[in-house]
């Protein structure tokens, strides 16, 4: 950024340092720095001012006074979401929700915690599990993430074959609205049909609408079982179906269910220190987790007899059941190291897609057809949540290719995937959101009436676009990013 445009902020960084104080308003450059980097490094954010307010009442003083002068907020929670929602172009402040991290309240008998925005995910989880409850929402970022990010963003994650995502688990909202006003939807109630569910406009939302400050979620009950095994599988056909047995003979104890293909085993255990929990090599692997929070069930018999069944009717060639929460989380590292690994394999085009469940093998197979005929020697590295019909569809350039010519062909890449999830009524972003990444890609997949749709409600909450502009869905608007 220029010094010019730089010194073209400072009278709004004075007006925003008199109404929340100097503590909570950053301009120097090297204070920003942190907030301006992400994860991948595909995008690169600029940002004259940075706010981190304490409360709801101090970041509504400064988007009133942000939408007054017509510029445009980010909102950014962990920054960890990976599809560039809380980047900044240069001409909006950034919003960090760092010091509105506080948990105000588990209530073990509502099953329900209330927390702010800017909470850590894995600190929601610990809070819970210190009640004797246990908050689902798992993924990978859980130890950088904010809630507010989840709600955002309505993240997935491992558990959404049982407890749902984000949407799911949120019970009440408090919001800061464009117009600096503060909504408290802070109901902890499970029933509520009280007119429109006002809270669904924000969840999903990516900060578009509104900034969520903070949030009352579902607990359920602590679990007392996990049992976690690795199978080995000729196909994804053969994956669907130990998915369904696997849910049939423990009574829907299933509460994760991921699919990973050989070349993103062979990568972790080639980049980042995973181990092959046998050595056998086979096309597909399943991690699957059963849990209950009942005493008296004996899941392991329960995951050994539905395996073996597995075992005689030929889905599975092979299966390890950890023996010990140690031995459970190594396998658990197999899974959540393959973004890791696929960093250092070199360059990685990404797909996060979902379809109906039933339609996974089909889309894999499909899509690896085509990708090997546009890029002979691609490796396909799919991977994921496949219980809740959602790929992530990744590739990994060809042995040799240098990795910026590999990148070039990120958007012709995504022509041919993107369209093939599409025709199986998918759609291209399951659980990472539109933000900068797909902001030119979902206009083309999603219908003129729904597109018409969404401009109807950002232009009535938001009609300057001050929310986080641009992303989601953009609109003309003073402030249009
Ligand atoms: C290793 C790894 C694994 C991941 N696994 C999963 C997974 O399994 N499932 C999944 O769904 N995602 C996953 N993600 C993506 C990411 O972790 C989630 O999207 C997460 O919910 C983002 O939270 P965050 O706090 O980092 O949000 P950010 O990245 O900071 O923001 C995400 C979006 O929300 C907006 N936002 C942030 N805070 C607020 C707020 N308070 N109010 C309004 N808008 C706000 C931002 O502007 C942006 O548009 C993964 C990411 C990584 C790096």
């Amino acid at each position: 950024m220029s010094e010019a445009v730089i010194e073209s902020f400072s009278p709004l960084a004075e007006r925003l340092a008199n109404a929340l104080g100097t503590r909570a308003v950053i301009t120097e450059a090297d204070a920003r720095e942190k907030y301006l980097v992400e994860e991948r490094g595909l995008f690169r954010g600029e940002a004259a001012i940075v706010i981190v307010p304490e409360t709801a009442a101090d970041l509504a003083k400064a988007v009133a006074i942000c939408a007054e002068e017509g510029v445009g907020m980010v909102p950014q929670g962990g920054n960890t979401g990976l599809v560039g929602g809380s980047v900044t172009s240069g001409r909006e402040v950034l919003v960090s929700f760092e010091k509105m991290n506080r948990i105000r309240e588990v209530d073990a008998t509502n099953f329900t915690i209330t927390v702010e925005a800017g909470a850590i995910l894995a600190d929601v989880q610990a809070a819970a599990a210190a009640q004797d409850c246990f908050f689902p929402l798992s993924l990978g970022a859980e130890g950088s993430c904010t809630i507010g990010g989840n709600i955002a963003s309505n993240a997935g994650g491992i558990s959404v074959l049982k407890y749902g995502n984000a949407r799911d688990l949120t019970l009440g909202l408090e919001v800061v609205l464009p117009d600096g006003q503060i909504w408290d939807g802070m109901r902890p109630l499970y029933k509520d049909n009280s007119g429109y569910s006002l809270k669904n406009l924000f969840i999903g939302s990516e900060g578009s609408l509104g900034f969520v400050t903070a949030a009352v979620l579902k607990l359920y009950p602590r679990r007392r079982q996990i049992q976690t095994a690795y199978c080995a599988l000729a196909t994804v056909e053969s994956a669907l179906e130990l998915l369904a047995l696997a849910r049939r003979r423990s009574g829907d104890q299933v509460t994760a269910f991921e699919l990973m293909s050989e070349f993103s085993l062979s990568i972790v255990c080639a980049h980042a220190d995973g181990q092959r929990p046998s050595a056998e090599v086979h096309p597909w692997y399943a991690l699957i987790e059963l849990s209950t929070s009942r005493d008296g069930d004996d899941l392991r018999a329960t995951f050994e007899a539905l395996l073996e069944e597995a075992f005689e009717s030929g889905l599975i060639s092979d299966a390890v059941v950890a023996e010990t929460i140690d031995q459970a989380q190594r396998l658990w590292r197999l899974r959540e190291g393959i973004p890791e690994a696929q960093k250092r394999a070199g360059g990685s085009i990404k797909h996060d897609i979902s379809v109906p469940v039933s339609a996974i093998p089909r889309f894999i197979a499909e899509a690896s057809q085509a990708v090997e005929a546009y890029m002979p020697g691609i490796h396909v590295c799919a991977f994921g949540h496949v219980g809740d019909g959602n790929v992530h569809y990744n590739l990994t350039q060809p042995d040799g290719m240098a990795k910026e010519a590999f990148l070039e062909h990120w958007e012709a890449v995504n022509d041919i995937v993107h369209p093939i999830a599409m025709a199986m009524n998918g759609s291209i972003s399951a659980e990472h959101g539109i933000g900068l990444l797909k902001a030119q890609e979902i206009d083309r997949y999603r219908s003129k009436s729904e597109q018409a749709l969404m401009r109807t409600i950002k232009r009535a909450l938001d009609p300057r676009s001050i929310m986080n502009p641009g992303k989601t869905v953009a609109i003309e608007g003073k402030a249009a990013g």
